[in-house]
């Protein structure tokens, strides 16, 4: 497994030259439709995405467990339909191990190879987190579940500003320590917006003896109102900046989605800067921003870049 934050060591594989004019790999997250008019915008964004050569796409799973049958019908077709690696995120809520174990050999029938593995949250006003009588108590737990089932490549979350349930930053790094040595092969950040916060995270990790890949959360700010309700849930902190940056913006979606852009580039850029080579974009199903980001980043569709290498000014 490579360090997405280390320069490219020589050798590239068949996969890594058609990706080779992109100078980082990006991945992308789409949540599963519930209406047809969603299942329509979805797939508008995963045919406008699908020619940055993702590393993967993931399709998440509904808090509580609410989206079984969706989000095995969107990886399924993203499988079935395109050239596309999807990964499948899975939770610990609201099913015991068996109930797991078979969605996740359902999901191996159907050649999906990839889960991002996580504990969920409890549902809205149902209280703290009690594990689920005969279920997987915590992602690490549900780790060992998977590689149980089958070789099924594995991502796990992560948290720079540490996760708002953890007793301390270092009891959060040891439980990320727990769930690689189960067998996940890769971490994702959950979203955070001043670039030092996760570097800060990744020397620290880097310091306890984590080696695997850190691969920063991007989430561009469409709707500012909402990514504080995020981040409130999450416990990322919005610096003020950013407040200030949408401030007045509240019914002017044009001048709003500029902004966006403009914040998310300088967000990347700075990550690129400092040596990150892959990113994963939480697109809320929408391809605009993170098409524009990944474009700033370097990372374009072959025809796109060989068509501008040949293009007269
Ligand atoms: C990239 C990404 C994708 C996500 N996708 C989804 C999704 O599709 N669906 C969804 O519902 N949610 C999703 N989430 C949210 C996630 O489910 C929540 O953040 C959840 O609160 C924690 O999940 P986890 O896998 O990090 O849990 P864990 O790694 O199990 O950690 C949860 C908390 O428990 C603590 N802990 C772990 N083990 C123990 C132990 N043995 N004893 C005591 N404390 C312990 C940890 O320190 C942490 O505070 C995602 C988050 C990220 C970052």
């Amino acid at each position: 497994m490579t360090d997405p934050t280390a320069a490219p060591a020589g050798g590239r594989g068949p996969a890594e030259v058609l990706r080779a004019p992109n100078p980082v790999d990006v991945s992308f997250e789409f949540f599963p439709p519930k209406t047809a008019e969603m299942e329509a915008r979805l797939w508008e964004t995963v045919e406008r995405l699908a020619p940055l050569a993702p590393r993967f796409v993931s399709v998440t799973y509904g808090a509580g467990g609410t989206t079984r049958e969706r989000t095995h019908a969107t990886v399924a077709r993203i499988r079935r339909e395109t050239t596309l690696e999807p990964a499948a995120h899975l939770t610990c809520i609201g099913a015991t191990r068996d109930e797991i174990d078979e969605v996740a050999r359902q999901y191996w029938a159907a050649g999906i190879r990839h889960v991002v593995a996580l504990r969920g949250d409890a549902p809205a006003d149902s209280g703290p987190y009690v594990p689920y009588p005969g279920g997987y108590d915590f992602a690490a737990d549900l780790v060992g579940g998977l590689k149980r089932v089958a070789d099924f490549e594995i991502t796990v979350a992560a948290y720079p500003e540490t996760h708002p349930e953890a007793s301390s930053a270092e009891a959060d790094l040891d439980n990320l320590k727990r769930k690689i040595d189960a067998g996940a092969g890769r971490a994702i950040t959950q979203f955070f917006f001043d670039p030092a916060v996760f570097f800060r995270f990744r020397d620290r990790a880097r310091a306890a003896g984590i080696q695997l890949p850190i691969v920063p959360g991007i989430l561009p700010v469409t709707n500012f109102a909402q990514v504080c309700k995020f981040a409130a849930a999450c416990g990322a902190a919005v610096p003020d900046w950013l407040g200030a940056q949408f401030e007045g913006l509240d019914r002017d979606p044009e001048t709003r989605r500029l902004v966006a852009a403009t914040v998310a580039a300088e967000q990347v850029r700075a990550l690129q800067a400092g040596g990150v080579r892959e990113f994963h974009f939480y697109t809320l199903n929408r391809a605009d921003l993170s098409f524009a980001i990944c474009h700033i980043l370097g990372v374009r569709p072959p025809a796109a870049a060989a068509a501008d290498r040949g293009a007269t000014p």
